[in-house]
């Protein structure tokens, strides 16, 4: 047996003396370094009495030390749980119980707040700050580092918790090969070399800034300038020296929104990729228009790693998410799981090397979700053109049924953005004693604009079938998103659920 993630990702990286990570503040880490320091951590590891299949959650700042750590457990066998560092205490015990972990990594401050949750889920809780200091780093310090454990593909690597806006999160099972299947298709597709510089601005705790961003550099071998968060001045600051971005939707709107976006400032980028939300076409427009650059965008979720991309050579259409990954198959199917014909909607099936292994201690819901022959039900609505080419038109739980009818949140939105004055919208499903759901949508105005809720319907009307219009529509500044851009739906559920006595 060995360890191919590990061997791929930072074994071959171990006597490479070039850059790996390009801090903001200018300080540079050479992968051999960084082997160093994980090779470190490894050995904290051993010395804490971790073993392969073990579970360790790390509620970290995002830094090269929690990347070194990942690297650690990677190396020793240990599955990692990586959280969100605004997860509070309650939600970090709910993690530490459910996936029963031997282990908390968490910095000083978090320390104090955690302590009482990991003691009462009986998990020992050290620090490591994003320095790479802490009880945890001086636990084996001077010690040899361990062997690689050995892994088989299927082993697990990573538990990565769904974000839970619908009910508990669930801990999505990644396998050493879900993980370097799906980079490795990646940095094919994408070309990624040695030669690239990857601006790095996103989570990593998230399937999008850890497995697709950091797997895609560290196979390709190429140096990423790692920032903390999106910060704009950061970014504009990097921008120059970089060869590619990836970002959600969000990041591109907010260059958008900044005079220094021009060719010059992205003259070295070869590539944009966005995802992890809808990218608006306008935005993708736009975004040709100032810099010259077709976005690359594509699709894929915490389950499944990367599912479908717009073609590097090809097309890059906006509004789409491209085609199926090599070894993905999708399929858009009926409610029923029968597959439809190209051009119709339904909900998207996918399968392949990239497909988690289920959700963990949660065997019914794995059986929900994941069909005995391998395809996984991404509760996303699409539909796939004659050509191939797949569209994106809501998560299923986003479907509004009023009076007996579908109604697809995103061809409402898509009306109202085009109407003047409005910059973006939501449009959710209440409850109503008539028609079961009522459509209500919430639309943020232009920069000094002040369309009258009135107007907007009334110009709706003129274009959308009366079941799908909305019953009401509420003017607001910004719509509720959450850290990867994504419009929290829920919160708006909840906001408006009384509207019609709901
Ligand atoms: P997560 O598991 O947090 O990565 O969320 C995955 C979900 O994000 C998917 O099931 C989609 O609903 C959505 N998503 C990801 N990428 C895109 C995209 N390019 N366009 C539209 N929705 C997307």
């Amino acid at each position: 047996m060995a360890n191919h993630l590990y061997d791929a990702l930072f074994g071959k990286h171990e006597r490479n003396s070039g850059d790996f990570l390009i801090l903001p503040d200018g300080e540079r880490i050479s992968h051999a370094d960084f082997a160093e320091m994980s090779a470190g951590f490894a050995a904290a590891f051993m010395a804490a009495g971790l073993r392969p299949g073990d579970r360790v959650a790390l509620q970290l700042a995002k830094s090269p030390a929690m990347l070194a750590v990942i690297a650690a457990a990677i190396r020793c066998g240990v599955v990692f749980l990586p959280l969100n560092p605004a997860y509070t205490p309650p939600e970090v015990g709910y993690f530490l119980r459910d996936a029963g972990a031997e282990l908390v990594l968490c910095d000083d401050m978090g320390a104090e707040a955690l302590a009482p949750v990991a003691k009462a889920a009986g998990v020992r809780l050290m620090t490591l700050s994003a320095k790479g200091r802490g009880d945890f780093a001086d636990l084996a310090k001077g010690a040899a580092p361990p062997p690689v454990a050995d892994r088989a593909p299927s082993d697990l690597a990573a538990l990565l918790y769904t974000s839970g806006t619908t009910g508990r999160s669930k801990g999505a099972m990644m396998s050493h090969d879900n993980l370097l299947s799906n980079a490795r298709v990646l940095v094919d597709y994408w070309r990624f070399t040695d030669r690239d510089r990857l601006l790095h601005a996103l989570p990593i705790f998230h399937t999008h800034g850890l497995f697709v961003a950091t797997n895609v550099a560290l196979l390709a071998g190429c140096p990423m300038i790692f920032l903390p968060k999106f910060d704009l001045e950061d970014i504009i600051r990097a921008m120059p020296d970089a060869t590619a971005m990836m970002g959600v939707p969000t990041f591109y709107t907010r260059l958008l929104g900044d005079a220094r976006l021009t060719p010059g400032l992205v003259r070295n980028i070869r590539l944009f990729v966005s995802g992890s939300a809808p990218l608006l076409a306008e935005t993708h427009r736009q975004w040709t228009e100032r810099t010259g650059h077709r976005i690359l965008e594509r699709y894929g979720m915490t389950e499944t790693n990367m599912n479908t991309s717009n073609p590097y050579d090809g097309e890059r259409r906006a509004g789409t998410v491209g085609l199926p990954l090599p070894g993905v198959e999708l399929k858009v199917c009926d409610g029923a799981g029968r597959e439809l014909s190209r051009g119709e909607t339904g909900i998207i099936e996918v399968r392949g090397p990239n497909v988690f292994q289920g959700y963990w201690n949660m065997p019914e819901k794995t059986a929900e979700e994941l069909r005995p022959d391998g395809f996984f039900i991404t509760g996303d609505i699409g539909v796939q053109g004659d050509d191939g080419y797949v569209t994106i038109v809501g998560r299923a739980k986003d479907l509004i049924i009023s009076g007996g009818f579908n109604v697809y949140p995103k061809e409402i939105e898509l009306a109202l953005d085009a109407l003047p004055g409005v910059l973006e919208s939501a449009v959710i499903g209440v409850p109503h004693p008539d028609f079961g759901e009522a459509v209500v949508a919430v639309v943020v105005p232009q920069a000094g604009a002040a369309p009258d809720p009135a107007d907007l319907a009334a110009a709706l009307g003129a274009g959308l079938a009366r079941f799908k219009q909305p019953k009401h529509i509420a003017l607001r500044d910004a719509l509720p998103r959450n850290t990867m851009g994504k419009v929290q739906k829920n919160l708006l559920r909840d906001e408006f659920k009384p509207l019609f006595g709901g």
